[in-house]
């Protein structure tokens, strides 16, 4: 179902794919460990405990989230599965080399898309700053088309059948204890200083 394959249940947490402080100063270390270490891995947690011995148990997680996406009752544990890939693809998301030029062939595709790399992602800080409430902003590719969409709570762009390239994750505690309510700031320092660009071109295709 995507880019992304995991293993099958027990989840484990994935590793961070740097440390805790390498995002410092646009996201610090106290954010960091929390949204990793508490957010990340509860709903790790969580998703075990629903679906420990259910017909879901021996599936990978893009499985559970294909098949839960949409239905009332099983709402519970598609949020958490659908919060464990958002994470996951979203620390990848950042660098701590992160921001500057996409790779060529990747600023290609963004300027037939948007124009100007500027554009998208002016167009990316606008979503992430519009989405009321919880949510995501994402890169997408649609066919030959890069789109900027936007998600509420838990919702990916994977059940719309959408190609993520890349996420920023809106919800406050990505943010709150460095910015408070200034939203913006973060999305617009995500942008300029850890976007990663590289990770994008590797997921488009
Ligand atoms: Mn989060």
């Amino acid at each position: 179902m995507s880019n992304q394959k995991t293993e099958n249940a027990p989840y484990v947490l994935p590793p961070l794919p740097y440390a805790d402080n390498a995002l410092d100063p646009v996201i610090s270390a106290n954010t960091l460990s929390f949204h990793y270490g508490k957010h990340h891995k509860t709903y790790v947690d969580n998703l075990n405990k629903l679906i420990a011995g259910t017909e879901l148990a021996d599936s990978s997680l893009e499985d559970v989230i294909a098949s839960t996406a949409g239905q009332a009752d099983k709402t519970g544990v598609f949020n958490n599965a659908a919060q464990i890939w958002n994470h996951t693809f979203y620390w990848k998301s950042l660098s701590p080399k992160g921001g500057g030029e996409p790779p060529a062939a990747l600023k290609n595709k963004i300027e037939a898309s948007f124009e100007t790399v500027e554009a998208c992602k002016k167009e990316l800080a606008t979503a992430a700053t519009t989405q009321f409430g919880s949510g995501w902003a994402w890169l997408v590719q649609d066919g030959d088309k890069l789109k900027v969409v936007k998600t509420s709570n838990a919702d990916l762009p994977l059940t719309s059948g959408l190609k993520p390239l890349l996420t920023i994750d809106v919800w406050e505690h990505a943010y709150y204890l460095d910015y408070q309510n200034r939203r913006v700031d973060y999305v617009n320092a995500v942008l300029d200083k850890l976007i990663n660009w590289g990770f994008a071109a590797d997921n488009h295709g």
